[in-house]
């Protein structure tokens, strides 16, 4: 099941009080299960000395949440000025920090560096020159062109955006060397929501041959390799979860090979934001009106600003009815929010039981890239989110949206420039 049964179990017998307590709509996010995944992460790679995982800030940026991974030993994954603030807000500092940005501008290389600065993780070659003041340890990020096939989600790295290519790798380090860095990494990200660990493994694989190729024609030892994000979570009942487990022995085993080949080992760096969250949050939303025309619709409280996946990818996510059985029987509605768009759905044609006005839905698997992909077009407001402790108390860690906050843009100084 997409949404853990412990979760379920924690939140559903108390779902109808913090329902009416806080109002809908909400995303409510499960402390416990978040630390078990992390514990658990920690656990598979713990032979591999140095092992961090740096969560992705954009999949869940709220900091009540940021330090729950700081609470893990965590570090944070950054990729704009926001995202630094926002980990600094809670104490994070250089080497706790990875600044994995792209399209790079001087005003996120300021901010980077700024404030004890972090690891600069650099997306071309060209922003060598760029970088006003070189930190002791940067990475670069890698793309493998067509050396590696990606997958469907993320596509094919030959066309995507990101990275050195493989003839840059030894000019890029060589570059870097000349600019007085000391430390080095080695980063990559080809694959998005990815189920199957063999992928993360040959991206190990793939880094550790880069890494011989390093010590080989330039004397460099990395201190880290970061296989980047990416793995993937269940976002439908029938789908296997990815065998963490497995991928922890492997990858394991070829940082052991290349030790004993190589006479040192770097550490593994990994920025997972959605199999840290996801499935670890769901957006919790009231059902507001029955509509049969030529469909039958369920309109809820919530729209896009809540959750943008469906209506932006087709993504698939699972929903359920509190108190109310899935059976052969149930009819297919489409579960709508508010929006003037059409793609404001967050099911289509799916089978549900039967809902009234009232009943409470709850959508699975929105603790990533959910309410941080929210957005504000045709004035739509953002939700609150919530946190489901572990003493079982339920806290507001966000407030929604207020008009006063759409507007707030609307007040400034005016200024004119006269023909
Ligand atoms: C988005 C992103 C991540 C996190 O991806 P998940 O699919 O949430 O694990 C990690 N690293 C980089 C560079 C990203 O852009």
């Amino acid at each position: 099941m997409p949404m853990p049964s412990a979760f379920q179990n924690r939140l559903f017998p108390k779902l109808t009080d913090i329902a009416q307590h806080f109002a809908t709509p909400f995303h409510i996010y499960d402390e416990k299960g978040i630390l078990e995944t992390g514990a658990s992460l920690k656990q598979q790679f713990s032979s591999i000395p140095g092992f961090r995982e740096y969560f992705a800030v954009k999949a869940l940026p709220n900091p009540s949440i940021l330090k729950l991974m700081q609470s893990m030993g965590f570090g944070f994954d950054c990729s704009s000025i926001a995202e630094l603030a926002l980990a600094r807000s809670i104490g994070a500092r250089a080497e706790d920090i990875l600044f994995t940005s792209n399209n790079t501008s001087p005003e996120d290389f300021s901010a980077a560096l700024a404030d004890g600065g972090c690891i600069l993780n650099l997306d071309d070659i060209s922003l060598i020159p760029k970088v006003p003041e070189m930190p002791e340890t940067i990475c670069f990020r890698y793309n493998p062109g067509p050396r590696r096939t990606g997958n469907a989600i993320i596509g094919n790295p030959v066309e995507a955006k990101y990275g050195i290519t493989h003839e840059q790798v030894i000019p890029a380090y060589q570059m870097a060397m000349e600019r007085g860095v000391k430390h080095f990494g080695l980063h990559t990200m080809v694959v998005s929501n990815e189920r199957n660990h063999a992928y993360m493994v040959e991206t190990a694989r793939m880094l550790l041959s880069l890494a011989a190729d390093l010590l080989t024609s330039l004397g460099l030892r990395l201190s880290f390799l970061n296989i980047g994000g990416g793995l993937g979570i269940p976002y439908r009942p029938e789908e296997d979860a990815l065998d963490i487990a497995s991928m922890g022995v492997e990858i394991t085993e070829l940082f052991r090979e290349f030790k004993e080949k190589h006479g040192y080992m770097p550490a593994l760096l990994m920025e997972s934001g959605r199999y840290m969250t996801g499935p670890h949050g769901v957006l919790v939303t009231r059902a507001i009106n029955r509509k049969d025309t030529y469909r039958h619709y369920v309109g809820v409280d919530a729209c896009m600003s809540a959750l943008m996946r469906p209506g932006m990818y087709g993504a698939y996510h699972h929903i359920e009815v509190l108190n109310k059985q899935a059976s052969p029987q149930d009819k297919p509605v489409d579960v709508v929010g508010s929006l003037c768009e059409n793609n404001d759905k967050f099911a289509i044609q799916r089978p549900l039981p039967p809902i009234e006005e009232g009943d409470i839905l709850i959508i699975h698997d929105t603790g990533a890239h959910g309410h941080a992909m929210g957005f504000n077009y045709n004035g739509q407001l953002r939700p609150q989110e919530l946190l489901l402790r572990q003493d079982g108390s339920t806290a507001r860690i966000r407030r929604k949206e207020t008009l006063d906050d759409l507007f707030a843009t609307l007040h400034f100084e005016e200024t004119i420039l006269r023909p």
